[in-house]
């Protein structure tokens, strides 16, 4: 499992590079403070790509405090992590954990139903930058070189245990993380599994 979380890490770093360089490059950065997305009750994550952030609060003797939260957080609910009050990038209290739909919210590629590629991008960037999303949508070139939410959700999924690799709203995914975590790794703690640093 630890290898498997390894790679997961890395592929947190690759998504990561990949959005923000895509956001860069067409000037589609989130603004400063936003954290629309994560106000969605309909967040899915699976178990699996929340076991890094479950171990991270474990090592943190995090643990029971946000299992004793989620236990009384009614299913689905808005994330966990969510905290609009405390000037953290994105809003997110594990920012550096979070799953991967996440990381590509923002602006990525899907397909419509006719399977061709076109970008994807949230209400707020879109709102603000209409004439500059229609302008891209113009081109193959310029769709293409925005990162495949497809591809990476197939990536992460195919690497995960078929058991922890279900897609649930994502304070359940988490829930069933810490338990999954704190069975595997009883005695983690700071000292617990050496995990390489997400982005
Ligand atoms: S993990 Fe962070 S970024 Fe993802 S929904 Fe929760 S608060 Fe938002
Ligand atoms: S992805 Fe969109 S809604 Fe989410 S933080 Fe960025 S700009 Fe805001």
């Amino acid at each position: 499992m630890i290898e498997l979380l390894g790679k997961l890490e890395e592929i947190f770093i690759q998504i990561e590079k990949e959005a923000k360089n895509y956001q860069q490059t067409e000037s589609l950065l989130c603004p400063p403070g936003c954290g629309l997305c994560c106000e969605s009750h309909e967040v899915q994550a699976c178990v699996f790509e929340m076991m890094p952030a479950a171990i991270y609060l474990i090592q943190n003797y995090l643990d029971e405090k946000y299992y004793s939260l989620l236990e009384t957080k009614p299913i689905p609910e808005i994330c966990i992590f969510f905290e609009p009050d405390k000037h953290l990038e994105g809003c997110c209290s594990l920012y550096s954990k979070r799953a991967v739909i996440c990381r590509l919210f923002g602006a990525s590629r899907v397909r419509d139903k006719y399977g061709n590629p076109r970008l994807s991008v949230c209400k707020k960037i879109r709102q603000r930058d209409s004439l500059k999303i229609e302008e891209i949508s113009k081109s193959q070139d310029r769709i293409l070189l925005s990162p495949d939410m497809e591809f990476w959700h197939r990536t992460v999924l195919n690497l995960a245990p078929p058991e922890y690799s279900i897609l649930m709203p994502i304070n359940q995914a988490l829930k069933e993380a810490l338990q999954v975590c704190c069975w595997e790794f009883p005695f983690s703690g700071p000292n617990g599994p050496d995990l390489p640093k997400a982005a």
